[in-house]
């Protein structure tokens, strides 16, 4: 006999059900608005690439490309990855379709999932949205403050107060080598006290071991040297101004020397952005991102200054819900529920609704059911004002009795001049 098996989900992968997408719906919408205004333009890129486009910028010891990435062989042999983040894929298109010899900077966005092997936890899922904004072919400062300003507007613009952005700038290859050699001395000195993982990172990348989240290794690290006091004069500078653009504009920032990021690719400013509460400090950064001077190069394109940010989609949404942020359903959905009794007035409420699609006027209806109680149930719980009745005496006179929910008050209108007239009633406030 055939053994009865449950299907489920993969660990780590979750499906967004219908009461949710509301919120996704209108997160999507404030990025869209966010930057169309600030002049970027969609670009969509594969969910697959070869690994290398990845691994070559993220540097290959880098968590996401060591142990995050889930990369498989294809029947053909290609070595290949589902893509951990936006903006390599971006970049890769920026190069393969000469976008270098548009006027620049070329400012892009996307929106899609991306997927990383990451140990399930609050606010990482396996799969999950992300927004990607790229300014490409510019290396003004001033860069650095509209993307912070821009990911700091659509934050706000989907209701949460207390944001705070931590930046930091963490060098370019003039600076940083040395950096890392005196930050490797000192850690070195105290190799025995840091944790496992940190006494890996100190080999490969110590600038890693600056934002690991151990205890005993954030000690140490207190008094470790600061990379702000050994940039050199052309990041020093950068930085400098960088901070003077988010001091005109007014956002709420912190310096952390800390903030390093997990990619290679980073250069000079780097920023999180957070949620200054319990359930948003628990989320970790609902958008992060910096400056990637040498990312275009790498990945085999001209020398191309570039800056961005990756928007946390998911992770925003599942805090809104936490927080019980208020998204207005108003808009969505219909203030009108067609209610109909008898089979002729059914029939002909089948007709009357496609009248007011045509109209482009939203209407609810609940034709599966017959009883009217039944639907006037259901209207009153989706909270609509305007309930078009349509009845047995209705239908044979052609009329239909509207009933203002809010008031009780109903009155009768001609089935010929029935959308007309609601469309100036739900055009009322
Ligand atoms: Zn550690
Ligand atoms: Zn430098």
């Amino acid at each position: 006999m055939e053994k009865k098996i449950k299907l489920q989900g993969l660990s780590g992968m979750r499906d967004i059900l219908p009461d949710h997408q509301i919120y996704l719906k209108k997160i999507q919408k404030s990025v869209e608005n966010t930057v169309h205004y600030y002049g970027f333009q969609k670009i969509d890129v594969p969910i697959l690439e070869f690994v290398e486009v990845f691994a070559k910028g993220a540097g290959t010891t880098s968590d996401v490309v060591e142990k995050e990435m889930y990369s498989f062989r294809t029947k053909g042999q290609d070595l290949v990855a589902l893509r951990p983040e936006l903006t390599p894929g971006i970049v890769r298109a920026y190069i393969e379709h000469g976008m270098y010899n548009l006027p620049q900077p070329v400012k892009l966005w996307s929106l899609g999932p991306c997927f990383r092997h990451d140990r399930p936890q609050k606010g990482r899922y396996r799969q999950f949205l992300q927004a990607s904004v790229e300014v490409l072919g510019d290396k003004s400062p001033s860069i650095d403050g509209q993307i912070i300003q821009m990911s700091f507007d659509v934050l706000k613009d989907l209701g949460f107060k207390n944001i705070n952005i931590e930046v930091n700038s963490i060098g370019d290859a003039e600076c940083r080598p040395y950096f890392k050699k005196i930050l490797t001395a000192y850690f070195r000195s105290k190799k025995s006290s840091l944790c496992s993982d940190c006494q890996r990172r100190l080999k490969e990348n110590p600038l890693r071991v600056l934002d690991c989240k151990e205890e005993k290794c954030q000690r140490i690290r207190a008094g470790a040297p600061q990379i702000i006091d050994h940039l050199c004069e052309n990041c020093h500078g950068h930085f400098k101004q960088a901070l003077e653009f988010l001091d005109e504009l007014e956002l709420p920032y912190t310096l952390n020397p800390y903030l390093v990021r997990g990619l290679d690719y980073y250069t000079k400013t780097v920023f999180e952005i957070t949620e200054n509460s319990d359930a948003g400090m628990a989320y970790g950064a609902l958008a992060s991102g910096g400056r990637y001077d040498n990312l275009v190069k790498l990945l085999g394109g001209r020398d191309t200054p570039a800056c961005g940010v990756g928007i946390g989609v998911s992770r925003i949404m599942d805090l809104m819900i936490e927080k019980e942020i208020k998204v207005d359903k108003k808009e969505e959905s219909s203030q009108i529920f067609l209610a109909q009794l008898g089979q002729s007035a059914k029939r002909k409420s089948l007709k009357l609704f496609e009248e007011f699609r045509a109209a482009k006027i939203p209407v609810a209806e609940s034709f599966s059911k017959d009883s009217l109680r039944a639907q006037l149930k259901t209207a009153d719980k989706m909270g609509i004002k305007w309930v078009l009745i349509f009845g047995q005496k209705e239908a044979l006179e052609d009329f239909i009795t509207l009933r203002n929910m809010e008031t009780g008050v109903q009155e009768e209108i001609k089935l010929d001049k029935v959308v007309e007239e609601m469309r100036t009633k739900v055009k009322k406030p």
